[in-house]
Order: structure tokens, then sequence, then C-alpha cells
């Protein structure tokens, strides 16, 4: 989709504000959860954005989808996925 630049790693990142409050966007690595069908799924070292302004969290879709691909059972995670039967959060 993107052009010629993207194999060659993470040179070019689109600064997108957030589209709540336009604040600035930070890359954070953070765990989250999922519950999908009494299974707890837990990501960690997910790479986000956060908002600096209001704190909202952005999940670019490319780990979004590689989560729901994880939870589906189609794709061996790389990142540690912990899934937990029945867990009390
Ligand atoms: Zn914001």
């Amino acid at each position: 989709m993107a052009g010629s630049e993207d194999q060659k790693g993470k040179k070019s990142v689109k600064k997108t504000p957030c589209a709540i409050c336009g604040g600035k966007l930070r890359n954070r690595k953070i765990a989250i959860d999922r519950l999908v069908k009494n299974q707890l799924y837990l990501f960690e070292n997910v790479r986000v954005q956060s908002c600096e302004q209001c704190h909202e969290i952005w999940i670019p879709g490319k780990e979004a989808e590689r989560m729901d691909l994880a939870i589906r059972g189609s794709l061996k995670p790389h990142k540690k996925i912990l899934v937990l039967e029945n867990a009390s959060i």
C-alpha cells in the first residue's frame, strides 16, 4: 500500500494527532487484555500510541489485527500471550 520505504524500517512514522483532543501521541508499550468468550487474552508489550493530553490509547491497526488473529487462533503470536481461563479480574 505504502511506498517502497516501508521495508527499510520505521523511518517514516506518521505523526497523527489525537483524534479526540488533537494532542500529541507518544509511542508506548503497554499490556492489553481482552476478554473473549470467557477467556482473557493478555498481550504484553503491544506498541500503541497514547495521547499526552487525554491519555487515550490508540492501538495501531496492525497491532489490533494481530491481536484479533491471535484470538481467533489463526496466527501464532510473536509476542508473549497469556491465556487465562475464567480469570477473575
Ligand atoms: Zn487526546
